[in-house]
């Protein structure tokens, strides 16, 4: 027995919050009388859609469906990993003004430049400077401030002389060598200059940038919002995690994978649940799933006799862009748009699930979010394993990278079929063939996408 949130409380909760389409039907049918179940046409136009298209022809289609969804401003502590959509420029100089840069004595220069140990300079201390304090007196002739790391520099000094190179008094301070000019300082605006542009538009969030923004003291930045991305599993024969596992059934993976997946690029993962083999509980899941910003369903795509997550989608009025895509695994991997509304139709198998994620939904994420890096870095490494491959069909072969006698290599992780979810879990990369090569012998270069 399933005890879940409707769809709708998931749609308005990341995960966690997983419906089951199993209740749908006993408590909304409203959702439901939008669907003309009856009706469903595929024209000649739409079979031409069954021509499988290349995976940068598909990348190139989906991406150019897509916008940001719109923008928000976020405290600076959710802000990791977001993406700018504002140019931050500086307020004020960054430091702020003058300070030291070690623990020491502010002096002038002139004054300690012939200290050596057998004849120290000697200047009296006018006072002791903590850090966060302003200086009350201005160096003169003969004179020194104590001085500690980040206090502002006094007037009338121009070197500070760290405690190592003095006896430390707070009286009378013998100075045993002299620095540079200069030396021991932070400048006034050294780091960044008023009104200088620190972070373009869609710039990513890393660490370094909150601590960036936190200096110029921003608590809140604007930036690209999180689309929330439905994930929608199909099948009589998948259960989830926890529920009785009898014979016949098969443990959903794939929403789990693709949760990851999802915020991994940056969007909300709201899990749907399961739907099953049944018309009317899937429209009904298809539904609640519109009302995100993206819909990923998975398994049902393919020609099973119950395979039907297309002919459900159809009676949305789904538009498809793509209908099988010459690609291994995941050939029918399906995209279209209901009104705004992308949906991704990926293939049941576990690992053709992740795969036809990486290459088509997290760049459509990506760009919902506003980076402007849309793909994996990729490295060249001579492959170890002899690969079978179809000409034609871009193949995506699940790799381990390793740096062997300063070579950068790539082996196969051991049996690829597209069931094999292992496979995933042991690569750290994917091993990338093109269309146009076939059959590939130990020794050869390969491009591996870097995970
Ligand atoms: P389908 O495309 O629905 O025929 O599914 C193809 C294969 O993927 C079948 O063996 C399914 O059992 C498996 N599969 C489908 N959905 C999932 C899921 N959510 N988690 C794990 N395996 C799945
Ligand atoms: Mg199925």
């Amino acid at each position: 027995m399933r005890t879940m949130t409707t769809p709708q409380a998931a749609l308005g909760s990341p995960v966690g919050g997983r419906a089951s389409c199993g209740m749908i039907l006993t408590m909304s049918t409203d959702l439901l009388s939008a669907v003309v179940l009856s009706s469903i046409r595929h024209d000649d136009e739409e079979l031409g859609m069954k021509q499988a298209v290349r995976v940068a022809e598909a990348q190139d289609i989906v991406l150019g469906c897509l916008q940001p969804v719109g923008i928000e401003k976020v405290a600076l502590l959710e802000a990791l990993h977001r993406v700018t959509a504002e140019e931050v420029t500086a307020p004020r100089h960054i430091p702020l003004e003058d300070n030291s840069a070690m623990d020491g004595y502010a002096v002038r220069h002139a004054d300690v430049a012939a200290a050596a140990r057998d004849h120290p300079a000697v200047l009296q201390v006018l006072e002791v400077l903590p850090a966060g304090r302003s200086p009350r007196h201005a160096i003169l002739p003969g004179t020194a401030v104590k001085i500690m790391t980040g206090a502002p520099l006094p007037q009338g000094a121009d070197t500070v002389v760290q405690v190592e190179h003095t006896d430390g008094s707070d009286a009378q301070v013998q100075i045993y060598r002299a620095p540079r000019l200069g030396s021991n300082l932070r400048r006034r605006g050294e780091d960044i200059r008023a009104g200088e542009s620190v972070l373009a538009v869609q710039t990513p969030l890393r660490p370094a940038e909150l601590g960036v923004l936190a200096s110029l003291g921003k608590a809140q930045v604007l930036v690209y919002q999180r689309p929330r991305v439905a994930i929608l599993a199909t099948g009589d024969e998948i259960i989830d995690p926890g529920e009785p596992d009898t014979q016949g059934k098969i443990l959903n993976s794939n929403s789990y994978s693709l949760a990851g997946q999802v915020a991994e690029a940056g969007g909300i993962p709201l899990l749907l649940g399961v739907a099953p083999d049944q018309r009317e509980i899937m429209s009904q899941c298809i539904a609640s799933g519109l009302r995100a910003d993206v819909l990923i369903t998975s398994g049902g795509v393919s020609v099973g006799t119950f395979d039907y997550v297309r002919e459900c989608l159809d009676a949305f009025g789904f538009q498809a862009r793509f209908w099988t895509v010459a690609v291994r695994p995941g050939s029918p991997a399906t995209f279209g748009m209901v009104g705004q509304v992308p949906v991704f139709s990926l293939p049941g198998n576990p690992v053709a699930s992740m795969v036809t994620f990486e290459l088509f939904v997290r760049p459509a994420l990506r760009k919902m979010t506003g980076q402007r890096e849309l793909f994996r870095a990729y490295s060249e490494a001579i492959l170890q394993d002899a690969v079978e491959k179809r000409q034609g069909v871009r193949t995506l072969l699940r790799g381990v990278l390793q740096q062997q006698d300063g070579q950068t290599t790539v082996s196969t992780t051991g049996p690829q079929g597209s069931g094999i979810l292992r496979s995933m879990s042991l690569a750290n990369c994917l091993i990338d063939l093109p269309e146009e090569m076939e059959h590939v012998q130990p020794g050869a270069r390969v491009q591996v996408m870097l995970l």
